[in-house]
């Protein structure tokens, strides 16, 4: 295992978000990070950055190829890339049930199977962002799609921690709560005003720190994961919530 600033991480929708945040954390501690998102971003995040559409099977294999024929190795994959709709299940149609499975899930999925080959030579890491939304709901947010997107991240973690586990490769996961980013602000500014107002007057209640999370709250559990601290820990998905999922 690798210190952190001799890895080389590849964060997938490192551009805004709880991805920039990780990039960013990884970049201080001496990392090179990679990014990848559908748009180039401005500033210096855009340094190694892949152009590609994760939701599609050919947008996972640009980037498996960039691994391998431009940067030349790969110690830490994140797999943050993802976006959540709140639909009742009798309105989630077909469209908005594939584009969550496919970039929730079967990107993480190809993205795994596809980078194998330089994770398997240094002992690498893969840190699969997941969400509360795996096992908790919330009253005005249904969540079916999202909620069996995450689930099915959580049973992925498990799985492929017992099964590269004996090639020293460790798969672990990061359960956030509600963290103040751009999805989270365009999903609440999708709810009703009242429901808006529920929510905020919520947050104490439901999250005994008494706050949202941000970005930088995940970001230091990824770099602890990635870390030679975190050696013996594989097939973990750790809940990073302010304590949401106590209660
Ligand atoms: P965000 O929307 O702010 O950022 C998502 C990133 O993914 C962006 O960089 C975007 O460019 C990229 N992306 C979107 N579609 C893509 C595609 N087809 N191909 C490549 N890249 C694509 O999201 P966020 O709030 O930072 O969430 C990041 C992760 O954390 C997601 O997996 C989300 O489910 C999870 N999460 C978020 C929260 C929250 O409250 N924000 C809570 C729990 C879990």
């Amino acid at each position: 295992m690798k210190e952190l600033n001799e890895q080389t991480v590849l964060v997938t929708g490192g551009t805004q978000g709880i991805g920039l945040a990780i990039s960013q954390a990884f970049s201080e501690k001496g990392a090179r990070v990679i990014t990848v998102g559908r748009h180039r971003p401005e500033g210096p995040v855009a340094a190694h950055h892949v152009e590609a559409d994760l939701a599609t099977q050919q947008g996972c294999h640009e980037v498996a190829r960039y691994i391998q024929d431009v940067a030349g190795g790969l110690d830490v994959l994140v797999n943050n890339a993802g976006i959540a709709r709140f639909t009742a299940l009798e309105v989630t149609d077909d469209e908005l049930l594939e584009a969550q499975l496919a970039l929730n899930l079967l990107a993480p999925y190809r993205l795994v199977r596809d980078l194998l080959s330089p994770l398997r030579e240094n002992g690498g890491c893969v840190i699969n962002i997941s969400s509360y939304f795996a096992r908790r709901m919330l009253s005005d947010r249904p969540s079916s799609a999202y909620s069996m997107t995450k689930g099915g991240l959580d049973a992925l973690t498990y799985s492929l921690a017992f099964e590269l586990g004996p090639e020293g490769i460790r798969v672990n996961g990061i359960a956030p709560g509600t963290v103040d980013t751009p999805l989270f602000r365009q999903n609440l500014s999708a709810l009703s005003e009242t429901a808006r107002n529920a929510f905020e007057q919520a947050v104490p209640r439901l999250y005994p720190l008494g706050r949202l999370g941000q970005p930088e709250d995940v970001a230091a559990v990824a770099c602890f994961l990635a870390s030679t601290q975190a050696g013996w820990m594989t097939g973990a998905v750790i809940p990073v919530d302010g304590g949401l999922t106590t209660h």
